[in-house]
């Protein structure tokens, strides 16, 4: 990564302030139900506090709030408890994120952690507002971006404020960049790309910068079914996306001439509607029926390809692998997946993490990456606004 990091600037005695993505799952009481992401941003505030920052302020968003104010129901103020114990230390917690008071309470504060209330309470937030962008820069030295999540955003709290104040990488960051990029760009090979998912539509820009760098692309989950009608196979209900059937035959002819190999579903698990759990494996899909998940001669077929990979790429379900009936072909693949050895095996963050999860193989694997379309974006090969405008590693000075 060029980018530099927290490492690389001098934070002692400084207001540090960190974009962390603390937007996690809450219950309808609001009690956190999965606190990995505060767990992830943990080393960078750690390091910061280690190395003498005067204040470690952390900022974030939760949820969708309107953008008019405070709502109760995404306040932060649970986060704070939490962080609280795993850094052993007090957080203080202010409701707003600008404004005269924060300013006059963090000055005052006793604790060296912060905590402001959520972002997206104000509109501009999102809105890349230039005077919020400033608003929040005010409050700080140093500024460092830690929240990967939301790095594919243009927002006041992850490119405006690097306007204003000097701007690193937290080590989470640096991390998914370190794991994402060596992954696609300098794999151990055969690279195998693994992708499932419901949309093509999703999926098009991550194929055509995939082609060219994959050794094979394995296609499951309810995208296979626009691919498969694009061969001229009957697909019933299943998944389809008819504006898309000749992008998926582009695709494959891409993939053919570029000696990439492509494998689709070749069996079934078929039900008669979607919302039943009354199934049965199938070798093809009869009118007036539909596929949930890959049947067993697939999994045999795609585990034979991933039996020959160094580096594992994956991002998609192969099924409906929230419930039970049609969870087996994603079980399986990830629990293959997590049996092979010196294999380097990368998952992007949202249903394929929360599948991995689900199995509990998160030990298993390399690299699971605590952002969504973020991640999605980066493989895309698209630049992240929120990575590119921090500050550059200087280049070395050229010896004479
Ligand atoms: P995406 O947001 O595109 O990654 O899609 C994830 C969703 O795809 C999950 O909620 C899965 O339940 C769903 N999914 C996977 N396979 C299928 C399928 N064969 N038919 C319908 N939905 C599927």
């Amino acid at each position: 990564m060029n980018k530099k990091t927290i490492k690389d600037v001098n934070i002692q005695d400084k207001r540090v302030i960190i974009r962390v993505d603390f937007n996690v799952p809450l219950d309808d009481h609001g009690a956190i139900t999965d606190d990995r992401r505060i767990t992830a941003a943990l080393p960078t505030i750690q390091y910061a506090l280690k190395e003498g920052a005067s204040k470690v302020i952390l900022m974030s968003h939760l949820g969708r709030p309107k953008g008019a104010g405070f709502e109760a129901a995404l306040s932060l103020k649970p986060v704070a408890l939490r962080l609280e114990q795993f850094i052993k230390e007090k957080v203080a917690f202010f409701n707003d994120c600008i404004g005269p008071t924060v300013k006059e309470a963090i000055t005052k504060s006793k604790e060296r952690v912060i905590l402001l209330e959520n972002l997206r309470f104000h509109k501009a937030e999102e809105k890349n507002d230039p005077a919020f962008a400033k608003e929040l820069a005010s409050l700080a030295d140093v500024y460092v971006n830690d929240a990967f999540g939301t790095a594919h955003r243009a927002h006041a709290s992850t490119v405006g404020i690097t306007a204003y104040l000097p701007s690193v990488a937290g080590f989470l960051i640096e991390k998914e960049l370190r794991y994402l990029g060596r992954a696609i760009n300098n794999p151990k090979r055969p690279l195998v790309v693994i992708l499932g998912g419901v949309k093509v539509s999703d999926k098009i820009a991550l194929i055509k910068n995939l082609i060219p760098k994959a050794n094979s692309i394995i296609i499951g989950g309810g995208m296979a079914y626009t691919f498969l009608k694009a061969q001229g196979i009957s697909i019933g209900n299943s998944k389809l996306e008819k504006d898309k059937i000749d992008t998926a035959r582009e695709l494959m002819e891409q993939a053919q001439k570029a000696g990439v190999e492509l494998a689709l579903t070749k069996d079934f698990v078929i039900t008669r509607s979607f919302d039943s759990d009354d199934c049965k494996v199938s070798d093809t899909i009869p009118d007036g029926w539909e596929s949930l998940d890959i049947g067993p001669k697939t999994r045999e077929y795609y585990k034979k390809i991933l039996s020959r990979a160094k580096t594992v790429v994956w991002n998609g379900p192969l099924g409906v692998f929230e419930r039970e009936a049609y969870m087996q072909g994603t079980k399986d693949i990830a629990q293959y997946l997590a049996s092979l050895k010196d294999v380097t095996i990368v998952v992007g963050g949202g249903d394929s993490a929360a599948a991995v999860a689900k199995f509990g193989l998160e030990d298993k694997m390399t690299h699971i990456s605590t952002g969504g379309g973020a991640s999605l974006e980066f493989l895309e090969g698209k630049v992240l606004p929120g990575i590119a405008a921090l500050q550059d590693k200087q280049e070395q000075a050229c010896a004479k």
